[in-house]
């Protein structure tokens, strides 16, 4: 069995049972890429058992603190069963499910969503590239499922020196007289149904993440019978649908009706899938407009046009994707709101997010205070958001805690 010794006082994080091994704590000690290696403090007591990343600079992963734990397939097993057991626990209103997420789920590296009946994974470290296909019969064994898809094409993997794979790792052949699996997917989120790609959308294809954000979105809507809505960043129209959905709602229970949306992205496909998606939950397309266009200098465009908006979503991708990233990022989402705020009608209702693990909630809070005050918008703080129960925080890591949004209300 291989060892990693660490520094004097490097153990103090694991004895917190936070799960990375920076290459800075380590004095001696490695293995191959993904290995499993055992964990010692400077004066050689166990600590933990980790799967060893000789590229990267998280060199090594915890897979437990137990030193009696056997890090063989009855753990990857185990540890499987344990998360797809806790999604069990919530009504999560959809047939799309984070059903892994990596580090919170004590499987760093590792992220598997369930649509229907397909399942996609990501592996994104040595270790859980080394344990892929005992991974992959145990997610099939614990679902029942057939089909795994696997979109290990995050720019992480690079990190870790892994070359990007992508491709069916199970269930992928046609059996006879059977078409092979589609990679096209429909999902049914709250009351509506959105479709992705597994092969080629964002992440594993599709943001999980928003569900019930997108739901308390068509809440405001039709709550406070919003009619006109922005949606920025709109990837494949999650949040449009959501709007349209609450003016559905609130014209049935007799509010004004002929409310509109216009989304804005960069991306062509996810506009046209965006645009599909107005059509496939029945809406009228004459009143969602697609916008193909950077935001940030659209926002600037409706500023000089006069423009209003009673409801604005800004979702924008990962500004800061670790800490050092913090302070550009920061103004980034500081300008954005800035304009947002100053787009919002007085009573109107901004939903903003930050997906940066290098932005923490309440350097968020402060970045979107400080756009309010330069904007000379006062703003009522409604709500805090943040992922959907399935891509669950835990006590042990707090980096757990990436997407953090706010419900603010432009003070009348
Ligand atoms: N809100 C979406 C997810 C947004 S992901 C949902 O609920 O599904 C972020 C999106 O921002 C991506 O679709 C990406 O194409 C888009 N994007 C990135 N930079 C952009 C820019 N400068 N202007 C417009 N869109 C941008």
């Amino acid at each position: 069995m291989k060892t990693l010794r660490l520094r004097p006082g490097k153990e103090r994080s694991l004895l917190r049972r936070h799960p990375w091994i920076f290459e800075s704590a380590i004095a001696k000690g490695g293995g191959d890429s993904g290995e499993t290696v055992r964990v010692e403090s400077s004066d050689g007591k166990f600590l933990a058992w980790a799967a060893f990343s000789p590229a990267s600079r998280i060199r090594a992963r915890v897979w437990s603190f137990d030193e009696a734990q056997r890090i063989d397939a009855t753990f990857f097993i185990a540890a499987c069963a344990n998360a797809i057991s806790a999604r069990g626990l919530f009504d999560l209103k959809s047939d799309g499910v984070r059903l892994i997420h990596g580090e919170s789920d004590g499987l760093p590296g590792l992220i598997v969503d369930r649509y229907g009946d397909t399942l996609v994974a990501q592996f994104t470290s040595a270790g859980t590239e080394r344990w892929k296909d005992v991974i992959a019969d145990a997610l099939l064994a614990e679902t029942g499922l057939a089909h795994l898809y696997e979109r290990s094409d995050a720019s992480v993997r690079a990190l870790e020196g892994l070359e990007p794979a992508t491709g069916w790792l199970r269930g992928g052949t046609a059996a006879a007289g059977q078409d092979a699996p589609p990679l096209e997917l429909t999902i049914r989120e709250h009351q509506w149904q959105l479709t992705l790609n597994i092969a080629e959308g964002h992440k594993t294809g599709f943001y999980l993440d928003q569900r019930d954000s997108r739901k308390r979105f068509a809440d405001y809507v039709q709550r406070l019978n919003l009619r006109r809505v922005l949606n920025c960043f709109c990837y494949t129209g999650g949040f449009s649908v959501a709007a349209l959905a609450g003016m559905a709602a609130a014209e049935q229970a007799g509010g004004q009706g002929g409310g509109e949306v216009v989304s804005i992205d960069s991306s062509g496909p996810a506009l046209e899938r965006a645009r599909a998606h107005v059509l496939l939950n029945g809406f009228d397309p004459a009143r969602a407009q697609f916008m193909d266009a950077d935001v940030n200098a659209s926002l600037r465009q409706f500023l000089k046009d006069g423009q209003r908006f009673d409801a604005i979503v800004l979702d924008p991708p990962k500004f800061a994707p670790t800490a050092a990233h913090a302070e550009r990022a920061a103004r980034a989402y500081k300008d954005i709101n800035r304009l947002a705020l100053q787009l919002l009608s007085p009573g109107g209702v901004l939903f903003t997010f930050s997906c940066s693990g290098g932005i923490s909630a309440d350097l968020f809070h402060k970045i979107v205070a400080s756009a309010g005050a330069d904007a000379g918008v006062d703003g009522y703080i409604l709500e805090r958001l943040g992922g959907a129960q399935d891509h669950p925080m835990t006590l042990e890591f707090p980096e757990g805690e990436y997407l953090k949004g706010l419900v603010v209300m432009r003070k009348g």
